[in-house]
């Protein structure tokens, strides 16, 4: 085991979809703030190319494959970030897909997919960093939910249950916490590659345009890097970052 110290300050950063859009932007942030952080995705050449960037720049990054649907591809990513920095201090759950369409559409696999990456991968990402947390006594896990887990539109039916979802398991581990820290991060409309996925071209074209008034991604890893750089008994419970022009 390679064991990687820093600062006291520092802490070790686990964040799931960092190969693009939030979480990307998040490692980025973080990492310039002094935090350790550990990458994880699918398109791994895509995170190992941020971590690169981020040691370039003097900071400390490192990066494993993960697919969050997968509880035993989540257990290797935490165990490799164990490996390498001794402890975990923050998991930010931030990998999601959002394939909207109308229910009458029955795009069913589609709503397994959200239900497996946003809702089940966010479950997974919590049982695999708990017990480490509840032994070292302290701990922090983000969720990134939605204003569509505040709200429901049409075409967002099931994605909105997905992040009404991460908002009730959030608000239940927050009450079961008495040392780790729970925080929900609900951002609006963010300009990220999160519209590739629908694949409804009609419903498409009009989240696209609704884009237009879009927050770049770096706004939300400020927000994460604000929560996560609270101290042990300051709990900031739950965060909305949207475009100052969103309804
Ligand atoms: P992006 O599409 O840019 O990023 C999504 C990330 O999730 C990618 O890194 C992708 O990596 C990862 N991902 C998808 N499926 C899996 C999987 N099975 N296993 C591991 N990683 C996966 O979108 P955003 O940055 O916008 O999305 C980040 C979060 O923010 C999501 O939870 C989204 O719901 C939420 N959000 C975004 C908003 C927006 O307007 N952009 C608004 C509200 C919430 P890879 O494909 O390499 O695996």
């Amino acid at each position: 085991m390679t064991v990687e110290s820093a600062t006291p300050t520092s802490k070790v950063v686990l964040i799931t979809g960092a190969s693009s859009g939030i979480g990307e932007a998040t490692a980025r942030r973080l990492a310039a703030s002094g935090h350790r952080v550990f990458l994880g995705a699918r398109r791994t050449g895509l995170i190992a190319a941020v971590a690169k960037d981020i040691e370039a720049a003097g900071g400390v990054a490192g990066h494993h494959a993960l697919d969050v649907t997968d509880r035993e591809s989540m257990g290797a990513f935490v165990r490799a970030a164990r490996d390498r920095y001794g402890r975990i201090d923050v998991l930010v759950n931030n990998a999601g897909v959002m394939p909207l369409s109308m229910l009458e559409a029955l795009k069913v696999d589609e709503w397994d997919l959200m239900i497996d990456v946003n809702l089940r991968g966010v479950l997974y990402g919590i049982a695999a960093v708990l017990p480490l947390m509840r032994e070292q006594g302290s701990g922090h896990i983000v969720n990134v939910a939605s204003v569509s887990g505040h709200r429901v539109d049409p075409t967002a039916a099931v994605y909105s249950a997905t992040k009404f979802a991460v908002r009730a398991v959030s608000e239940g581990l927050r009450q079961e916490s008495r040392d780790v820290r729970v925080t929900v991060i609900t951002p609006g409309l963010v300009s990220s590659e999160l519209t590739d996925g629908i694949t409804d071209s009609g419903v498409r074209g009009a989240v696209e345009g609704m884009m237009e008034i879009a927050i770049p991604a770096s706004a939300v890893g400020e927000a994460i890097a604000y929560a996560v750089g609270q101290p042990a008994d300051v709990d900031v419970s739950e965060m909305v970052i949207r475009p100052t022009a969103q309804g």
